[in-house]
């Protein structure tokens, strides 16, 4: 059967990050300088190695089945592709910035201006849903210095620390869209013998899996009612008795953004020899 195909970023800042997401969801694969295209051992799937930008077009056409590139741009596509799975790497936002010097404090003050951007669409669509009127100056990069040549007089811009504003002179007025790496598909999937369902459900569990930790600790038996209201009811805990004691072994998968609460209560309430691993792969 022939491959379905996936379409990854093969540079900019979404390359590393998907290229250990793929490695932690067991797609091996040898990656040379030239090949625009890879099989994937043991897996009846080929990777291609594209632009971020062109992932969203190659799903759209059908090359291929799967694609992972920013929501901003799935957005700016306006390809009506299904978002599958939310990535949880290369966040930013698109904001809308205007020059420390001008007086445009909300979404109404941009009106009449020209604003410089690499998403003219996505940019439009926002401003005329607020009732907005602006022009758009389509850039594809270095949008940021735009004001300063007074190509524009505002600029529409993906952020992440907020530096790169900061040194052009610009603050951040109104953000537009939260965006992430994301995994896309066309609506209408075609058949292909379950190779792109498992290739997601691969992905998702990584996904899952790094927002999480397994937690293990002793505690005293009656100390467990306290520990599981420390740890929440969906993530139930296994309790396994320890032989010849009054202690209990207590194993439970925890928000890995809850540690820094959960931990400390852990031990006040009794709990000792508290290990917290990594999880590679969870299917809830
Ligand atoms: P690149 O290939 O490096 O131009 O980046 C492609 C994608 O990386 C963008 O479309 C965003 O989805 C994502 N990204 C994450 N943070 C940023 C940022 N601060 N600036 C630009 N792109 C970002």
């Amino acid at each position: 059967m022939t491959p379905i195909r996936m379409a990854v970023p093969n540079k900019g800042r979404l390359e590393d990050p998907t290229a250990s997401l793929l490695a932690q969801a067991g797609l091996r694969y040898e990656k040379t300088d030239r090949a625009l295209s890879v099989p994937v051992r043991g897996a009846n799937v080929e990777l291609l190695f594209v632009r971020a930008e062109d992932v969203c077009e190659l799903v759209a056409d059908g090359v291929a089945a799967l694609g992972v590139t920013g929501l901003d741009l799935v957005m700016e596509s306006e390809l009506g592709l299904d978002v599958v799975c939310e990535l949880g790497y290369g966040n930013c936002t698109l904001t809308a910035a205007a020059p420390n010097a001008s007086e445009v404090a909300g979404v109404e003050d941009f009106a009449g201006l020209r604003i410089a951007t690499s998403h003219p669409r996505s940019t439009s669509r926002f401003f005329a849903g607020k009732g907005v009127d602006i022009t758009t100056v389509p850039l594809t990069g270095s949008v940021e210095v735009a004001p300063k040549l007074d190509v524009a007089d505002a600029i529409v811009d993906l952020v992440s620390s907020g530096s790169t504003l900061l040194v052009n002179g610009l603050r951040p007025v109104v953000t537009l869209l939260e965006s992430e790496a994301v995994l896309v598909a066309t609506a209408d999937r075609r058949a292909d013998g379950g190779d792109t369902a498992r290739v997601v459900t691969m992905l998702r569990a990584v996904v899952a899996a790094r927002r999480k930790r397994y937690v293990l600790m002793n505690a005293p038996a009656d100390a467990l009612p306290l520990i599981e209201e420390i740890i929440p009811g969906l993530d139930a805990p296994s309790v396994v008795p320890l032989a010849g004691s009054d202690h209990v072994a207590v194993h439970s998968v925890v928000d890995a953004d809850r540690l820094w609460d959960v931990l400390p209560r852990l031990e006040a309430a009794g709990a000792s020899g508290i290990l917290v691993l990594p999880i590679e792969q969870m299917i809830p």
